[in-house]
């Protein structure tokens, strides 16, 4: 088991400038070996609720469950928790083995010839019995990082915490271990919650993410939920990259209206908008812009003014009253810079936000395709 159960946590700190409150009434339920991501800007609150789910923090206000009993006020050496940290934290005087054995130590009564054994199965399992006799001081960066991963893991805890466990190493192997990092966590089955403010990361690390900002919870869902389901402006700015464009935007009598451009809703859309009118925001993904070539409303003509080629995509900047955009097409079209290109944004893609709440009006929505394999055994599918 490893189910958490955060209820209206909040938590407050006192300094010299008053009072931050630095998570705002946060619920969450997780179910058992559930990966789970909690992303956001920088100051958002993040690592502040994690340290409170791991009892490094106290806790102004709420509480926290785990397994159905209360952990709220428990000391960190009590919860059933193993925590893996940007900085990895390991003790430098002591080898990678006598740090994964270090926490064993410290909270069970193990035999040592029990925690040794259990130390080697790990540092086997993650491939690094040959690091076990070396100090932090040997290792490079990733190989610190797995020995302090490896220090959670022989615990065997009912929950892993993650702060940013990846962000010291470059970019290439953040992605290695990124993969290696998943499949650990697959394998092993342990609910786990892994902060970063990595939109990315997110994206393709989490079971469901939990976008937060300014302390508060702004959307908790699958990565693509997140995506093409935003709750809000915000969640639908920081997640993707590139962003979503945003176009200020008035609407009455079923038009939505830009300095530059006009877009006349559909019936359906316009029925479920109600007696909307005022200002809103028009979103639309760099991926979801189309090209056009006859004019004509919901098109737009701008000028290119940077280009940039990423090899599969090319990301296309284009401007329109002085604000610059983005769209992504395809790697092989070849688009100069200062050519006028004219962009259909089509009705099914756009989203629409409350001007003043953020909040959103119209999304896209999540729609995925399956795909059927045959077994790689060649047995029998049982399909004819
Ligand atoms: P980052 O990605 O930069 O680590 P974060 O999203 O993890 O950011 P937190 O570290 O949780 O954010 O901080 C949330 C807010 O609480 C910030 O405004 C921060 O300055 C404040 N804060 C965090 N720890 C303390 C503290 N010990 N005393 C006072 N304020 C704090």
């Amino acid at each position: 088991m490893g189910e958490l159960r955060i209820q209206n946590l909040t938590k407050v700190f006192n300094d010299d400038t008053g009072q931050i409150v630095a998570v705002d009434d946060f619920s969450l339920n997780t179910e058992d070996g559930e990966f789970v991501v909690f992303v956001g800007p920088s100051g958002c609150g993040k690592s502040t609720t994690l340290r409170c789910i791991a009892g490094l923090e106290t806790v102004t206000e709420g509480r926290i469950f785990l397994d159905n009993e209360d952990i709220t006020t428990q000391p960190p050496t009590g919860r059933d928790i193993a925590m893996v940290f940007q900085n990895y934290a390991l003790y430098p005087h002591m080898t990678a083995g006598e740090n994964m054995a270090f926490g064993l130590k410290m909270s069970t009564n193990m035999p040592r010839a029990e925690i040794e054994q259990q130390v080697n199965e790990t540092a086997t399992m993650m491939g690094i019995e040959e690091l076990l006799d070396k100090r932090p001081g040997e290792l490079s960066g990733g190989q610190q990082q797995r020995v302090a991963l490896g220090r959670a893991i022989v615990r065997e805890p009912e929950v892993f915490l993650m702060d940013e466990p990846l962000s010291n190493l470059d970019a290439k192997l953040r992605t290695q271990m990124r993969t290696e990092l998943q499949n650990l966590q697959h394998e092993l089955d342990i609910t786990t919650i892994y902060v970063t403010h990595d939109q990315t990361e997110a994206m393709t690390m989490g079971d469901r993410i939990v976008i937060l900002d300014g302390g508060e919870l702004q959307q908790v869902g699958t990565p693509l939920k997140c995506y093409h389901e935003p709750a809000n402006q915000f969640v639908a700015g920081f997640i993707g990259s590139p962003s979503m464009n945003f176009f200020s935007m008035s609407y009455e009598n079923s038009v939505l209206q830009h300095d530059a451009f006009r877009y006349e809703l559909s019936q359906s859309v316009r029925q479920n908008l109600g007696t909307l009118t005022g200002d809103v925001v028009l979103g639309i993904r760099p991926e979801a812009i189309e090209r056009a070539d006859n004019g004509g409303e919901r098109t737009v003509v701008a000028p290119v003014s940077v280009v940039e080629p990423m090899g599969d995509v090319t990301h296309v900047y284009f401007d329109v009253d002085d604000e610059t955009y983005t769209m992504s097409q395809e790697g092989d079209l070849v688009t100069e810079v200062g050519s006028q290109m004219e962009l259909r944004f089509p009705e099914e893609k756009i989203h629409l936000f409350d001007a003043t709440t953020g909040d959103a009006i119209k999304t896209g929505s999540v729609s995925t395709r399956v795909e059927t394999t045959q077994p790689t055994d060649g047995s029998d599918t049982g399909r004819p």
